[in-house]
């Protein structure tokens, strides 16, 4: 990570300013547990380096432990496991079910945009992972919470701005900074999802791409059941019956 918070947010901000947007509306995506699935990879990673996580509840801190122990991994650990992770380990993640197919939706009222709190220097390695699982956008790299970074990209478009993560504190900071997003508050492991508590003025807490899909189609104003696929909770296999 970037050891001067505002080097980083200034290279944060050239990335959005290099990316070419159209003036349409907007999704701004997590990456991790929200395109590509992280926790089941970082839980190989921590057995490879002698370490395990334990979910016993919502988030990291705490969570991650000797192997074989109960003793909680310091700070210093937890911060150099992560930073191990996404050098050695970004391009085995897998992607998140139904998020290339619900992204390539959307992309056809909005701009998508994947915003990932990693280090720039794994940026290149995350765009190919995310272009090789059929999620071809451009990724900004961020540090810390997201709301500046998210009120900087709707600054930038013209119409409703739609923001999923799983982390409460990027959602939460969001919320503060951009007060008109749409926020759907994303965690693609059903172990986290179920112990995760709703931030405060969300519009969803979901684990499900065909969920948050319908809510973003309905913000967008492209919510044309016949285009969604089956499934989907306002789409053609939920209308069949009413027909
Ligand atoms: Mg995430």
């Amino acid at each position: 990570m970037a050891s001067d918070p505002r080097e980083a947010r200034l290279r944060t901000r050239a990335q959005i300013e290099a990316i070419p947007l159209g003036g349409r509306p907007l999704v701004v995506c997590d990456v991790d547990e929200v395109a590509l699935e992280f926790v089941i990879h970082l839980e190989n990673h921590l057995l490879r380096k002698g370490f395990r996580l334990l979910p016993r509840s919502y988030g990291l801190t705490g969570n991650i432990v000797l192997d074989g122990t109960e003793t909680p991994a310091t700070q210093d650990d937890v911060r150099r496991l992560l930073h191990s992770f996404f050098a050695e380990d970004t391009h085995l993640q897998t992607p998140v079910a139904g998020a290339a197919e619900s992204l390539s939706i959307l992309s056809e009222w909005a701009d998508i945009v994947m915003l990932t709190n990693m280090p720039d220097a794994q940026r290149e390695i995350r765009s190919d992972t995310l272009a090789r699982h059929g999620m071809a956008y451009p990724v900004v790299t961020n540090t810390g919470p997201k709301g500046e970074a998210v009120r900087h990209l709707a600054d930038r478009a013209g119409g409703p701005v739609i923001f999923l993560d799983d982390s409460p504190s990027n959602v939460g900071s969001v919320r503060k900074a951009v007060d008109e997003a749409f926020l759907v508050q994303f965690i693609g492991d059903p172990r986290f999802l179920a112990m995760a508590t709703p931030v405060e003025g969300i519009h969803m807490l979901t684990g499900d791409w065909r969920e948050a899909l319908t809510l973003a189609l309905g913000v967008l104003g492209g919510a044309d059941p016949e285009r969604l696929p089956p499934g989907t909770v306002a789409g053609r296999e939920s209308e069949s019956g009413t027909r």
